[in-house]
């Protein structure tokens, strides 16, 4: 279970800001993956449902957006979409491009309660 693993990451993340914030919970979060970073949305998504048990994160709402992939070739420096991570360079058919996004997961906002000051 490789996203369940990924969703726990991102609860302890979100637990983090929480006590950096010390805000009571997590009312919502959005994440990016990368078209590249082999994680299935869906997959992370109903991870995401038992990783927020008992959690700050518990009764949350999140949202999970991807990321283009996009390759530049280490040959003729063209930058260009990737649809997988073997996709050879357009413009001059060199493979092994680096990859300068898509590839990972971030946590792009995180919406938390805080405590009433007194
Ligand atoms: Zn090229």
């Amino acid at each position: 279970m490789h996203e369940l693993s990924i969703a726990i990451n991102v609860v302890s993340e979100l637990e983090l800001i929480v006590q950096k914030e010390k805000a009571i919970k997590v009312v919502s979060f959005t994440l990016r993956i990368g078209k590249l970073s082999g994680i299935v949305p869906e997959a992370l998504d109903f991870a995401l449902e038992s990783a927020v048990k008992d959690t700050v994160c518990e009764g949350s709402t999140w949202s999970i957006e991807t990321e283009e992939a996009i390759g530049k070739c280490s040959v003729c420096f063209h930058e260009f979409p990737m649809q997988e991570i073997y996709s050879p360079c357009p413009a001059c058919g060199a493979f092994n491009p680096d990859i300068v996004a898509g590839q990972g997961l971030k946590i792009v906002s995180v919406e938390i309660e805080e405590q009433n000051r007194i």
